[in-house]
């Protein structure tokens, strides 16, 4: 893409600045609390970044805050293991089919002949990592967290206070993982790949962070600030695809018809999305809907992507 000129930036600018004021005041929702310590985060932290394809960064509110990637890294090992393996591998070994489903639906394991059945639910995840080459847990978390590092251009860190209170209370994803081992569908020891998958989901991300890993999607797999590639630049439109039809869990089709943008959501109150091409969007918000999507990050990026649609990026929305 061309460079962003000053007259793109500012309107970029001005448009941030309008969601941050429009939705600030929206107290819809509430924290995540099963794990206990994501209901201690601030709930008014309220931040908006977007990073466009040749680095440039726009923002409003709290940006430098450093919260918990949780689902968002999930594409990030799944596009790490389409470096490592190629397409075909994602989609024989875990599937890419949206489940309809809760992210850490047991039900959906056992309902779905695949049983992992896509990248961004607990299942697919935990198999993401369980299929990254590594000759032990040290070397497989070091490979992610290299992984993200890389795709955000700087290095990234995990927060450990996040990782002791997901370790503590994560039977459910525990459960997850010994019964995909069950089916054969969980391809390094369970226990490991759980703890693994607990600590990529505490990397901690601010709001800048996180758009500029967005942004090296948007510039098809390479990080704009460094100029490196991260991913295979025809690997890009998968993740997207993926991202696309279950980014948003069981909220996935509502979110695809009214933006059409591919996003992730984590229950640390983030949310990525990405427009091909041009840039990506991030809000930071704790409070989460029914579905343990951000309320507000929502409401703003899905307005942000109305008004780019209708102002400066006019082919590219939707
Ligand atoms: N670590 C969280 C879990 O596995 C991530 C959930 C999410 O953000 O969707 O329960």
């Amino acid at each position: 893409m061309a460079a962003s000129s000053n007259d793109t930036v500012q309107q970029l600018q001005k448009i941030v600045d309008d969601a941050y004021a429009k939705f600030k005041g929206v107290q819809e929702g509430k924290n995540a609390d099963y794990i206990p310590y994501l209901a201690t985060v601030p709930s008014e932290l309220f931040g908006l970044a977007i990073v466009t394809a040749d680095g440039q960064e726009v923002t409003a509110g709290d940006v430098d805050y450093s919260f918990a990637i949780e689902s968002i890294s999930k594409p990030f090992t799944m596009a790490m293991v389409m470096e490592e393996q190629g397409l075909d591998a994602v989609y024989e070994k875990i599937g890419v089919e949206p489940t309809g489903m809760p992210f850490n639906s047991i039900l959906a394991i056992e309902l779905n002949p695949k049983r992992s059945i896509n990248p961004l639910v607990n299942a697919g995840a935990i198999a993401s990592v369980s299929m990254l080459e590594a000759k032990d847990a040290d070397e497989r978390w070091q490979k992610i967290l290299d992984g993200y590092s890389a795709y955000a251009g700087e290095p990234l860190k995990l927060i450990n206070d996040v990782y002791v209170s997901e370790a503590e209370t994560n039977y459910r994803n525990r459960a997850i993982a010994n019964l995909l081992y069950a089916y054969d569908r969980l391809y390094s020891d369970p226990m490991e790949a759980n703890d693994v998958y607990t600590k990529q989901c505490s990397v901690g991300v601010t709001a800048r962070q996180l758009a500029m890993m967005g942004a090296t999607l948007a510039n098809g797999g390479v990080n704009p600030k460094t100029g490196k590639r991260v991913l295979r630049e025809d690997y890009v439109d998968e993740v997207l695809a993926v991202m696309l039809m279950a980014g948003f869990y069981d909220e996935s089709g509502e979110w695809a018809y009214r933006t059409g943008l591919p996003g992730k959501t984590g229950v640390g109150g983030g949310i990525v999305a990405v427009v091909p091409g041009q840039l990506a969007i991030v809000g930071f918000s704790p409070r989460l809907n029914e579905a343990g999507n951000s309320v507000r990050a929502m409401k703003a990026i899905q307005y942000i992507g109305e008004q780019l649609k209708d102002n400066i990026f006019f082919d590219c929305a939707r």
